[in-house]
């Protein structure tokens, strides 16, 4: 953080100065940055600069100057997204800090370190929403250098938030909503890097960077069977054909179906049979295939897939089963990677503790024949958006979000168990805390509440967001650090998702 700086709009005294000299102007600026009034906000004068050009600069960038300062960072464009803003910077990792004035009626988004492209000073940048009456660039001085973005907001405008991603850019968005998307590569996407088969053609396997989130179904079009991997790129170019004229595989071919999902396709011979698709790691996948015995096994549109199958596992006998029809369940463990979500006693992390619990959900979930899509499998940093994309994509039936709780302030005795719900989720809300609150009866039940997180809003299906205890509790914490706890807790979520499944059928 850098000590809080007075806001003065610049453009105005750009305009007014006739001072010849830069150097001599610049000091002018900063002796009355340092006296200005704290208070001083665009909205408190009048005159405002006729011509929007004069909003985005006071120093004039100069090309040469920046080359001169070799570790300089620059601030090369501001990109306006549907979700925000992305400030994209060259150079070394630019920090920044985000101040509302007091009276809300703008914000400053501070660069030290960082110079303004003298391209984005010229340009014109039009927002139009999210109350945003103006956005402002301005080099605040150069040696050192140091930006100032300000927006100047309307009296609906949201409160704003700022991440850096450490790769360049500087995410600018409004709170309680997701932050912009970067390009893919950058969104947690994993990439599909390679697509083998065995060399008696019996088995495919998909190997990619990060954990594969897949449904599988017959293809109308080309009667080829299909495993539709999302939030994926592809970077295996290519197709494969049969080994040999036993192959049960006549060909394999991978294409990017839309900017965030991959299907590969592979053709049976006549009579082949799809056996299981086993899951090698968390990266790595594999279709099974053999020749059958006689022609009438030839897949064609109407056939159900032969769905895969869970690895056997011994069953928790107080977790009732579903049978017929195969569900699609999201398991969604809050947070991950850069964001640790809550941090407690004796310095337990939510992401950590929530990804160990999803697991588990997910692994009775699976043994009751559900099918489960994790939106994370490992630490990973991974914004809201993803997650119920993901969900709306596979059509799931259900959206569990799992977390774990924290109060500001050093407070043990604030413990114990509750579920949130938007809309359609409020039955199934009410079956999990239940069944969390018959496991634990120590925990205080906080209820199911209404909410409007994110996730619970952007999802299609009946959602919930799953709050398994305080990690900052004296006692929670103790239940959340203990991996048996932490068994029970999702065999008690897990319960609790079956049973609603149950009765409404
Ligand atoms: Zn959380």
């Amino acid at each position: 953080m850098i000590p809080p700086t007075p806001y003065l709009p610049m453009s105005q005294l750009a305009r007014k100065s006739h001072l010849p000299h830069r150097n001599l102007w610049l000091g002018l600026l900063g002796a009355l940055l340092l006296s200005s009034p704290a208070h001083a906000h665009p909205h408190s004068l009048s005159d405002r600069p006729e011509r929007p050009e004069q909003d985005y600069s006071t120093v004039e960038p100069d090309d040469r100057a920046i080359a001169a300062t070799g570790a300089a960072t620059l601030l090369e464009d501001i990109e306006i997204k549907d979700e925000g803003f992305i400030l994209h910077t060259r150079g070394q990792q630019a920090q920044f800090d985000l101040k509302p004035s007091s009276d809300r009626s703008w914000v400053s988004i501070d660069l030290p370190g960082v110079s303004l492209s003298p391209e984005l000073a010229r340009r014109t940048l039009n927002v139009e929403r999210w109350g945003v009456e103006r956005l402002q660039v301005i080099q605040l001085s150069s040696t050192p250098p140091m930006t100032r973005v300000t927006l100047s907001l309307d009296e609906s405008a949201p409160n704003w938030q700022a991440r850096s991603n450490g790769s360049g850019q500087v995410l600018v968005w409004p709170e309680g909503s997701a932050p912009p998307n970067l390009a893919r590569g950058q969104s947690g996407l994993i990439r599909i890097e390679g697509v083998e088969l065995s060399e008696d053609g019996s088995r495919v396997t998909i190997k990619a960077d990060g954990p594969i989130a897949y449904t599988s179904n017959w293809d109308r079009h080309t009667s080829a069977y299909m495993l539709t991997i999302y939030s994926a790129e592809l970077a295996w170019q290519g197709s494969l054909t049969r080994p040999n004229s036993d192959s049960p595989v006549l060909w394999v071919r991978g294409s990017q179906e839309d900017p965030e999902t991959v299907a590969i396709r592979i053709l049976p011979a006549a009579g082949a049979q799809i056996g299981n698709i086993t899951q090698n790691g968390d990266r790595e996948i594999s279709l099974q295939l053999s020749r059958g015995p006689t022609p009438s096994n030839l897949p064609n549109a109407n056939n159900r897939p032969p769905i895969p199958t869970a690895p056997p596992a011994e069953k928790p006998s107080s977790v009732p089963q579903v049978p017929q029809t195969r569900l699609a369940i999201v398991i969604d463990p809050g947070h991950g990677g850069r964001d640790p979500g809550a941090v407690g006693i004796g310095g337990l992390q939510e992401k950590d503790v929530v990804l160990d619990i999803s697991e588990k959900v997910a692994q009775i979930l699976e043994q009751n024949g559900v099918t489960v899509v994790m939106t994370r499998q490992d630490d990973r940093t991974l914004d809201l958006a993803p997650r119920t994309q993901l969900a709306n994509r596979v059509n799931a039936d259900l959206f569990v979000s799992i977390h774990a709780n924290a109060v500001a302030g050093k407070r043990p005795e604030v413990n114990g168990l509750e579920t949130f719900y938007y809309s359609s989720g409020r039955e199934l809300a009410g079956y999990i805390q239940n069944s969390m609150i018959q496991s634990f009866n120590t925990m205080p039940n906080r209820g199911v509440k209404q909410a409007r997180f994110y996730v619970l809003r952007h999802t299609r299906m009946p959602a919930v967001l799953v709050e398994t205890g305080f990690v900052t509790g004296r006692d929670d914490s103790r239940i959340l650090a203990d991996p048996a706890q932490r068994s029970r807790m999702a065999e008690a979520i897990a319960r609790g998702i079956l049973n609603y499944v149950r009765d409404r059928r």
